[in-house]
């Protein structure tokens, strides 16, 4: 399979192309066109290496309004060090996405710089489970009308006791946003998750 057969747009096949992406991985082939044409939530057990950045960020720079400066997609994520990469990921993936700002959000910075590019518009928010609920808590960000979020490595995510925060963010985020929960086991903290948050998930393995 190609790319081009995923239904994915012109802008992110001619960065996926100056990337040197030849053919989709698996779990792209598989999250893809779900993602692109299905609007629900989704579950894919998958380790990280296997391009799982791009199986969510592809179908979410699509689907986002570039147009608006409003907050549409957030992406919560274990460490500080994944946040940046799946930042980085995401800009590379969007360049020649007209206006689509991509801004992390993460412990050990200044929240004052962070809040000031929130603020200048960010279609894309990649956080950190406690600086995302510190920003909410001091209004600082708004996530009540995002589409969609996703939860990466969802099991780490749960291992370094972030489930409360997640819990906290999520009552901050619509009932009508798709939920896309991606992690690389399946413990029984993850099943709970995915049965208390999202609602008749689609499920792929790779
Ligand atoms: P990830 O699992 O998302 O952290 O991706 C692992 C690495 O593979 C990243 O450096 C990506 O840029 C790269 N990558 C993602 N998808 C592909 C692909 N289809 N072909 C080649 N490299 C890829």
């Amino acid at each position: 399979t190609k790319f081009e057969a995923l239904g994915l747009d012109q802008p992110l096949l001619d960065a996926i192309s100056d990337l040197g992406f030849e053919s989709p991985s698996e779990v792209q082939e598989k999250s893809i066109p779900i993602l692109l044409e299905q609007e629900t939530d989704l579950v894919a057990l998958a380790q990280t290496g296997t391009g799982k950045t791009a199986a969510f960020g592809f179908p979410m720079i699509q689907k986002i309004q570039s147009d608006s400066r409003t907050t549409q997609g957030l992406i919560l994520s274990p460490t500080r060090e994944l946040c940046l990469q799946i930042t980085n990921e995401l800009k590379l993936y969007s360049k020649y996405v007209k206006g689509l700002n991509v801004v992390a959000i993460y412990g050990g910075a200044s929240i004052t710089d962070q809040a000031r590019q929130i603020k200048r518009g960010a279609q894309i928010v990649v956080a950190t489970p406690g600086r995302m609920k510190d920003m909410i808590g001091r209004n600082m960000v708004d996530i009540s009308k995002i589409d969609y979020c996703v939860l990466d490595e969802a099991d780490e995510m749960l291992n370094m006791g972030f489930y409360e925060d997640i819990k906290d963010i999520l009552s901050n985020t619509p009932q009508e946003k798709f939920t896309w929960l991606f992690s690389a086991t399946m413990p029984k903290e993850v099943a709970t998750i995915a049965k208390k948050f999202m609602h008749k998930p689609v499920e792929i393995t790779v």
